[in-house]
């Protein structure tokens, strides 16, 4: 998964670049930054990449689902739609845009339950954000014709899938906005970053003004700038925007040695009769961050996830206990420990998250270990992780 794996010469130049003329702020001073607006080109090359038409480069991926919620129109009271397996700040987002998280079931995608999403909709539903875990789609189609159907929002937190596509089109580009992570671990690192896209050139503009206090980014002269709402500031600097470009351009390989190294494990794998692999809605478009498969159960999973990390073949997550990507340990929010009180609290529809049970997804989620797939392996190294893994996992 990780982008820093294959640092190189090509992000130290594009940071070079910056140093040298001093200018780390994305906007203005024309004249000193000799010709160099890495957070301006890095938009525009995502947008090739991806095939969208308007991308906005921000300090975190936690922001930019703060900016689309914002940018559609999303805040206090609305209804929003999430999976429970994700990372927290999916939630997070919901929570400081004075919006309800409403946590629908996910099945063997790993992500969201299109059934599970359709029943929990009620008139103060506004959004719905599907989560493409671990590298792969959610069932997308079937969560966009829903959300067409009863006229909701849909925002996709992409964070864990660039590149990644359903049927040919890329993941983040389905819905009204999708928002993405450049984070340290994440797939393409800025150091910190984020960006969100859309095909709407409206709310693209909402976006990006919303993203630097309102801003309107038109003429020379910031002091005289308009500004038609209110913001905040989720501006990234050109350094960090500097080590994106450079990775960005690097996604090609990156995938490509992900999916050669997955494809060869998994292959080897589908010889373990106690084991199945996560359910794909279309396998061609998976980036391969992530290798996910089931065991029969609990006791087998949690076991084998043992076993494996005894064994070195490290990795390895079994998300059930894991404190950030699953609700059964979110403690904070289940006792609503928070620093300052949310504006959910003061409202009648503020549901009560110790009591939110998610039964399908527990039994999903109890029998799930995903390994992450790594850059710098080699095939020697590949070979001995199938070893260790079958006398594990064939058992
Ligand atoms: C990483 C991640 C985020 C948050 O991104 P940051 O850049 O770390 O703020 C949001 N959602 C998912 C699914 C993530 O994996």
């Amino acid at each position: 998964m990780p982008g820093f794996e294959i640092f190189g010469e090509e992000e130290r130049k594009e940071v070079q670049d910056v140093l040298e003329t001093g200018v780390l702020f994305r906007y203005g001073f024309d004249g000193a930054r000799k010709g160099h607006w890495k957070a301006a080109s890095f938009e525009k090359e995502f947008c090739r990449r991806i095939q969208v038409g308007y991308a906005h480069l921000c300090s975190s991926g936690t922001a930019a689902l703060s900016i689309a919620l914002a940018a559609c129109g999303v805040g206090a009271g609305d209804e929003v739609v999430v999976p429970p397996f994700t990372f927290v700040a999916t939630v997070e987002a919901v929570l400081l845009a004075g919006a309800v998280p409403v946590f629908a079931e996910i099945d063997e995608s790993l992500c969201l339950d299109p059934a599970s999403v359709k029943a929990l909709l009620t008139d103060r539903t506004k959004a719905v954000i599907p989560v493409h875990m671990c590298g792969a789609m959610a069932r997308i189609d079937e969560i966009k014709a829903l959300c067409e159907a009863e006229n909701l929002i849909l925002i996709e937190d992409s964070c864990q899938s660039v590149g990644g596509s359903f049927q040919g089109k890329y993941l983040g580009t389905f819905g009204h906005m999708g928002c993405f992570s450049f984070d340290p671990v994440k797939t393409l690192t800025c150091g910190e970053g984020g960006a969100v896209v859309t095909n709407d050139r409206e709310l693209y503009r909402k976006a990006d003004a919303y993203a630097d206090h309102g801003h309107d980014h038109t003429g020379n002269d910031r002091g005289l700038e308009q500004h038609d709402i209110f913001g905040c500031n989720y501006r990234i600097s050109e350094l960090n925007a500097a080590v994106g470009l450079a990775q960005l351009r690097k996604l090609d390989r990156i995938l490509e040695i992900q999916r050669k190294h997955k494809n060869k494990i998994k292959n080897a794998l589908a010889d373990c009769p106690a084991l199945h692999f996560r359910n794909l809605p279309d396998a061609s478009g998976d980036t391969g961050t992530f290798l996910s498969f089931f065991l029969p159960d609990e006791d087998a999973a949690r076991y084998a996830a043992a076993e494996l990390t005894k064994a070195g073949v490290d990795g390895c997550f079994y998300w059930f206990d894991n404190n950030w990507h699953y609700i059964r340990q979110w403690t904070h929010l289940k006792n609503m420990s928070t620093a300052a009180r949310l504006p959910l609290q003061l409202m009648d529809n503020c549901p009560d998250y110790s009591k939110v049970e998610l039964p399908q997804s527990d039994k999903v989620m109890g029998r799930t270990i995903s390994m992450l797939i790594r850059l710098s392996w080699t095939e020697a190294g590949i070979d001995t992780r199938i070893e260790k893994m079958m006398k594990i996992l064939k058992g």
